[in-house]
């Protein structure tokens, strides 16, 4: 189904079969999609690739399920559980479409071209070029929040991507066998054993009790002598951890986190990091202010989102996002607010809901729905013009012709009815440890609070439901399995 054949200028092009060839047609737009995260993979799943030239560009070739990402830092998970290759995702489309393993560095907004760099380690003979775009959805996410505090890039580990839950499960390995070693220095081993997390919203929760199950259901039986020794401490500057839950599961989990043994500092803000410790200031009952120093051995920083440097550079372009300053201002149509052409999904964009998977997966969806809309709306518009000049030419037909564009005319009504993209909430989730979870669920016009070791089960049937296909499903609920019956694999 492949050849090989020489182009005019001289470079060898790759002939596939006529079904699996991208090209583009130049009848239809090029759509450009950026990032393979929730919002972008949700577009991309919905929408009709055989109305655009669609091209996805992202520096990921694999979309993450990143709620079990913290699973994957104790190896309760593997991480290839949780990825699904887009590539793979794009051979089930309709029309073919085009994949570029690269990061946009810059969106040319005056000249509709987007500049992109080969990230890959092998370089090629080109490693930076431009594509051209006429309708553009940006969905690169954000990065970690530093907040410019220093020592955190150097020091500490983020939870956001693969290769972050990887470098956790290496030095929390790393830092038990170097506690274990002969001799070590009883001050040392403290160190060593002390797991810091900064940063009580979900993923530092979930984190820490992740953490804490690994300890006491497998070092403790690997390596009993340290095991006493082990300690988590979570830091939170707000006076309580998980906020976006109700009252009742912040004070659930802040109980289960007691039985164990995890330290929740609340009230105390990390202000700097080095090597061995972090410094943070804590606000006492009587609102004076103190310093404390704290040595760590793995420093996991989860402080949530910030900006990336492309959609920065994208606000500075259009006057109308000057005021904005959690992402890419956007209108109910999930178009970016000064711009044309240009809509954003996902963490990047600010359309007054929290940054979350479920927020991007219901903004990606809109927007499959938007684009093979739009396009069915082109075709009928396209036939209705043509329909009516018919009329004059062929006089015996004027009103089977009329009743044809009456009848598109009403379906183009319909489809042109777009309502403006509406976020349903359908609850949040989060694991607190122990095979323990909680769960704030909407449920007719309010809300159902629940914790503990049924709302767990739920948390696992949920998320291995949402998990991204049955290949997914499967392997995720191989490896709880096997970690049940074997223990997790400590070696690193
Ligand atoms: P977050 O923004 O929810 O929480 C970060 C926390 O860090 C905040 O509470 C903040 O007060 C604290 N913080 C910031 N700077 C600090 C400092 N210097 N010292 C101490 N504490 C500091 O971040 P997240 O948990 O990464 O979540 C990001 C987004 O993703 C959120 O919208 C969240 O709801 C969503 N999310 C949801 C789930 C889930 O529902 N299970 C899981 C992961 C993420």
């Amino acid at each position: 189904r492949s050849g090989e054949a020489s182009s005019g200028c001289g470079a060898q092009l790759i002939y596939r079969h006529p079904d699996d060839q991208f090209t583009p047609d130049p009848q239809k737009k090029t759509l450009v999609i950026l990032g393979t995260g929730w919002g972008s993979v949700s577009l991309l799943k919905k929408l009709d690739t055989a109305n655009y030239n669609v091209v996805v560009i992202s520096p990921r070739n694999y979309f993450l399920f990143t709620p079990l990402l913290p699973s994957c830092t104790t190896g309760n998970i593997e991480h290839r559980s949780i990825m699904e290759p887009v590539r793979q995702i794009l051979r089930h489309k309709r029309a073919a479409v085009k994949f570029y393993e690269a990061e946009a560095t810059k969106i040319d907004y005056e000249r509709k071209v987007i500049k992109i760099s080969d990230n890959s380690d092998i370089k090629g003979t080109i490693n930076e070029t431009e594509v051209p775009y006429d309708f553009l959805v940006v969905g690169v996410g954000a990065e970690n929040a530093t907040f410019g505090i220093p020592g955190v890039r150097e020091h500490s580990c983020f939870l956001k991507e693969i290769k972050d839950a990887q470098a956790i499960r290496t030095k929390i390995m790393d830092c038990v066998e170097t506690a274990a070693f002969k001799d070590q220095d009883s001050a040392e081993i403290d160190r060593l054993l002390h797991m810091v997390v900064v940063g009580g919203g979900p993923t530092g929760v979930e984190f820490a009790g992740e953490l804490r199950d690994f300890f006491d259901e497998d070092i403790k039986k690997l390596i009993p002598e340290i095991s006493p020794r082990f300690k988590v401490t979570l830091i939170e500057a707000l006076p309580t951890v998980l906020p976006m839950f109700s009252k009742q599961l912040i004070d659930y989990t802040e109980s289960t986190f007691k039985e164990e043994h995890i330290e929740i500092k609340t009230k105390t803000m990390v202000k700097k990091v080095t090597d061995k410790t972090v410094e943070a200031q804590v606000t006492n009952p009587d609102g004076s202010k103190s310093t404390l120093t704290i040595p760590y051995g793995l420093l996991v920083w989860a402080t949530g989102n910030a900006l990336r440097p492309l959609i920065k550079d994208l606000m500075s372009q259009i006057p109308a996002q000057k005021d904005s300053r959690r992402g890419l201002a956007v209108n109910e149509y999930l178009v970016v607010q000064g711009a044309r052409d240009i809509w954003a999904v996902g963490d990047c964009a600010v359309a007054g809901y929290a940054p979350t998977a479920q927020v991007a997966a219901q903004e990606g969806n809109f927007l499959a729905r938007l684009f093979n809309n739009m396009a069915k709306t082109e075709e009928l518009e396209s036939r209705v013009a043509e329909l009516s000049s018919n009329l004059n030419l062929k006089p015996g037909n004027v009103a089977e012709i009329t009743a044809e564009i009456e009848t598109l005319e009403k379906q183009l009504r319909r489809i042109k009815d777009v309502k403006p993209f509406n976020y349903s909430h359908q609850g949040s989730l989060a694991y607190i440890g122990s095979e323990k979870a909680v769960a704030d669920i909407a449920w007719l016009n309010g809300n159902v609070a629940s914790g503990g070791k049924l709302t767990y089960l739920f948390w696992r049937s949920a998320y291995l439901s949402m998990c991204f296909s049955t290949r997914n499903r499967v392997l995720v609920a191989l490896d709880w399995i096997k970690a049940k019956l074997y223990g997790r694999d400590v070696s690193r």
